[in-house]
C-alpha cells in the first residue's frame, strides 16, 4: 500500500513565480489537508481534488501564509452545502477561528469543530495516526508525523532546525521540511541548508523534500538541496507546486 503526497504550495508570504503559499495534501483512504495558505483552493482544483472529500484541515500554526485560504475552503463547502469541517491546530486555534468566522455570520451555518493540539499529542484522522511535536518558530507551531499504510511522512511546518523534529523524522519514509533561505543567510525561526543538514546528520530518512522557499532562494534550489545532502548523506530535493510523491 502507498501514501500519496501532493505539495500544493511550496512558497511563502511573498508572491513569486510558481509557488503558492503553504499547503500539502496526504491521501490514504481519504484526503487530509495540511496547512491552507493563499492559493490552496486553486491548487486543490488543479490537483483534481473535489472539495466534497475534503472536510479536514490540519494546521501547523496560524501565520497567514499557512491559513489564508481556510475561510475560502469553508465558504466553498458552505456553497456546496457541505457543512462539516474539522480543523486541527495549535493552542489558540479555536478562539482564532471563532473570531474569523464572526466576521461572516452566514458561515456560522457550518458545523465546524476545532480541535486544539498540543506537542506530544497523538490522534487518529481517517486512516492516519498523527503525532504532533513542537516546532521552533516565532509563534506556537507544530510539526506532524503522519503514519498510514505502514508508511511515515513527517511535515515540519515552519521551524528552525530542531532536535525534536529530527527525532520525530527518524525512521520516516519522507521528510517534508522547510528551508526558507539559501546560504549564507542567517535567520531565526526558519531553516537554512547547512544548519538543517547538521541537525539531520544522524537522522535516518529515506527522502527529504525542501519546501517553504523565499524568493531569495530562486535559482539556488539545487545548491540548497546539495548542501543538506552533503551534511546528511540523504537524498534531498527541493519540492515544487503540484509535485506528487508516492511513498
Ligand atoms: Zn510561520
Ligand atoms: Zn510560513
Amino acid at each position: 500500500m502507498s501514501l500519496k503526497v501532493t505539495l500544493l504550495g511550496t512558497g511563502v508570504g511573498i508572491p513569486q513565480p510558481g509557488r503558492s503559499q503553504s499547503a500539502m495534501l496526504i491521501e490514504s483512504e481519504m484526503p487530509l489537508l495540511f496547512d491552507c495558505g493563499a492559493g490552496t483552493l486553486l491548487r486543490l482544483e488543479q490537483a483534481g481534488l473535489d472539495i466534497e472529500a475534503l472536510d479536514t484541515a490540519v494546521l501547523t500554526h496560524l501565520h497567514l501564509d499557512h491559513v489564508s485560504d481556510l475561510l475560502a475552503l469553508a465558504k466553498a463547502r458552505y456553497l456546496s452545502q457541505l457543512y462539516a469541517l474539522e480543523i486541527y491546530g495549535p493552542l489558540g486555534t479555536a478562539r482564532w477561528f471563532e473570531t474569523l468566522q464572526s466576521a461572516f455570520p452566514y458561515l456560522e451555518k457550518m458545523q465546524t469543530n476545532v480541535h486544539e493540539v498540543r506537542p506530544m499529542d497523538s490522534f487518529q484522522l481517517k486512516s492516519c495516526e498523527i503525532f504532533a511535536e513542537e516546532a521552533r518558530h516565532s509563534v506556537t507551531a507544530l510539526a506532524y508525523r503522519i503514519e498510514a499504510q505502514d508508511k511515515v511522512v513527517v511535515y515540519s511546518g515552519d521551524t528552525e532546525p530542531s532536535a525534536r523534529i529530527a527525532a520525530l523524522a527518524d525512521g520516516s519514509d519522507l521528510l517534508i521540511h522547510e528551508c526558507s533561505f539559501p546560504e549564507p543567510f542567517e535567520v531565526t525561526n526558519h531553516s537554512t541548508p547547512r544548519r538543517l543538514g547538521n541537525m539531520l546528520r544522524n537522522t535516518n530518512v529515506k527522502r527529504v523534500v525542501l519546501i517553504h522557499l523565499y524568493p531569495q532562494a530562486e535559482g539556488l534550489e539545487e545548491e540548497m538541496a546539495d548542501a543538506v545532502s552533503n551534511c546528511t548523506g540523504l537524498p534531498v530535493e527541493v519540492g515544487y507546486d503540484l509535485q506528487i510523491i508516492i511513498v
